[in-house]
């Protein structure tokens, strides 16, 4: 059965940033308890490649730690993480989306707490 997706716009508090995600209905979405994700506030999801569309080439800071596989890009001008940036084991892009920086309803998704301190 073909998956039922919604399409949101995303982005920084500024506005440099802006991108489209289509994300599955049934999606659920990631609160995450790990170093960044809780100081940050984040409320995940991760899509691939086809799913996420940066608008144009805005300026991003990248901040990199611990294993240093996944580019926690930043807005340098109002700070706001709305996405990062990391790749599957096979090498092709992976996106973690902010789902608190779109404009999708969140109380129409499923959260689930993910346990990344432990990682
Ligand atoms: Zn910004």
């Amino acid at each position: 059965m073909e998956k039922t997706l919604s399409t949101y716009s995303g982005g920084c508090h500024c506005g440099n940033v802006k991108y489209s995600v289509d994300i599955a209905d049934d999606t659920e979405f990631l609160e995450c308890n790990c170093s960044i994700c809780r100081r940050a506030g984040w409320l995940l999801v991760f899509v691939d490649e086809s799913a996420f569309r940066l608008e144009g080439d805005p300026p991003l800071t990248d901040y990199l730690f611990h294993k240093k596989e996944i580019h926690h890009t930043f807005c340098p001008t109002c700070g706001v993480r709305s996405f990062s940036k990391g790749a599957t084991p096979d090498g092709a892009a992976l996106y973690a989306v902010n789902v608190r920086c779109t404009d999708a309803d969140l109380s129409k998704y499923k959260i689930n707490e993910y346990d990344g301190a432990s990682l």
